[in-house]
């Protein structure tokens, strides 16, 4: 079956979100020409380590960082549903919402795809959805065999040959390199280091008035609006 439309579902624990999510979204938005394109921050994570903010914090930064960008949404379902989110049931859910004929893409970067054989029910993934890996810097290019034997078959070059289907392809897709990540933020905020610059400067202000991840130190406390 063909499918008409698609959905972008950005998954990641944005903790906090970064200008590497946000350029890396804005490009997979603009490169695979979707009108429906969602952040979805895990509420719960499953497969990785213990978050660090809230769930609410984390969904408010990333409500924060694309507020006056209307063309991508955010999407609290996992936030919403208590307990332990996992993407399968994630993707159920949606693909339950969007019918048949739609395309569901769901969007990661090249390090979350590597560890994806470690998620739940991992293979449904492609009952659901097309997998979109986007490059990042620091990141291998090459799958681990488990994955890259799975999805041999279902490889394609371009968006034009993910509408074959609603779901079970996979593309591969560059974006703009930014060696920015959450845990370096992180890091720069508890050692005093500023991190301007890596994110939006109205997250710094949140940050600040939320004390997150550390005290940010004084001269960019006075310097931000709160
Ligand atoms: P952490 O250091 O806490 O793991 P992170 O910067 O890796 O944070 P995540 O929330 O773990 O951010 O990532 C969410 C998704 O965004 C993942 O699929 C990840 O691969 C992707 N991603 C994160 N940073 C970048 C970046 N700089 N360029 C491209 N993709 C990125
Ligand atoms: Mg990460």
């Amino acid at each position: 079956m063909t499918a008409h439309t698609a959905i972008g579902l950005f998954g990641g624990t944005f903790d906090p979100v970064h200008f590497g999510h946000l350029r890396a979204a804005s490009e997979a938005k603009e490169k695979l020409g979707l009108n429906d394109f969602r952040l979805l921050p895990v509420g719960e994570p499953a497969h990785r380590d213990l978050t660090h903010a809230s769930a609410e914090h984390r969904l408010a930064m990333l409500r924060l960082a694309v507020a006056e960008h209307p063309d991508i949404a955010v999407d609290n379902r996992e936030v919403r549903r208590s307990g332990v989110s996992y993407m399968v049931d994630t993707l159920a859910e949606v693909r339950r919402e969007a019918g048949t004929e739609t395309a569901i893409l769901l969007i990661l970067g090249q390090d979350a795809a590597h560890g994806l054989c470690g998620w739940h029910r991992w293979q449904e993934l492609f009952d659901y959805a097309h997998l979109v890996v986007m490059t990042r810097p620091d990141s291998p290019a090459s799958f681990p065999a488990q994955l890259e034997s799975f999805v041999t078959t279902r490889r394609r070059n371009a968006m034009a040959d993910l509408w074959q289907s609603p779901a079970g392809l996979l593309l591969n897709l560059e974006v703009t390199q930014l060696a920015i990540s959450s845990t370096a933020i992180r890091m720069r905020i508890a050692q005093k280091r500023s991190p301007r610059f890596l994110l939006p400067d109205r997250l710094l202000g949140y940050i600040d008035s939320h004390q997150l991840y550390g005290q940010l130190h004084s001269q960019l406390s006075s310097q931000i609006d709160k």
